[in-house]
């Protein structure tokens, strides 16, 4: 195991993985860093939630991360990055995106796409203490490419154009 709800097989699974016959095996190195993300952020989130929360995504060895044509920058690539997913319905990925953000510590986190209601999943990672950056960003899709934008910012133009369009309105939520 991983953590008290993370196994080994959750933790390195990957469909392009097991259809190549790659073994997605951490070394003891990125373990730890997994081991550490799990107990600093995943538990914490996941006691919360108070249910299962689904991971797309955590470790990716050098020839997972080629093969799907990945950055050699990503965090995943170290076991220092996860992508969760709400699919079991107990907190929406939004709900988990603001309850990481306002009480637990991180690196960077990744509103995932989807809309401005909720993302289509979250990806956090974390290093350690001293190089914790608590950086949140939105990503999205332009002119076919990935951005990434700063997330208050985003979210602040989201609420101003809100303001805006209701401005004769009664209310605005
Ligand atoms: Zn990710």
């Amino acid at each position: 195991m991983i953590s008290k709800h993370i196994s080994m097989r959750e933790g390195t699974y990957s469909v392009t993985a097991t259809r190549l016959g790659l073994e997605n095996k951490p070394t003891e190195e990125h373990l730890n860093n997994m081991k550490l993300l799990a107990v600093k952020v995943f538990e914490p989130l996941r006691e919360w939630v108070g249910g299962p929360i689904r991971i797309n995504s955590f470790y990716r060895g050098p020839e997972l991360n080629k093969a799907i044509g990945g950055s050699n920058k990503s965090q995943h690539c170290h076991g220092q990055a996860v992508d969760i997913d709400d699919v079991y319905g107990h907190k929406t990925n939004a709900e988990m995106f603001n309850y990481i953000k306002d009480n637990l510590e991180f690196d960077q986190m990744i509103w995932e796409f989807g809309d401005s209601k909720n993302p289509d999943w979250v990806h956090v990672s974390y290093v350690n203490p001293g190089e914790n950056r608590n950086r949140c960003l939105v990503a999205f899709r332009k002119d076919g490419r990935t951005q990434y934008a700063n997330y208050a910012a985003w979210y602040n133009s989201i609420f101003s154009f809100c303001c805006v369009s209701v401005h004769n309105k009664t209310s605005c939520n």
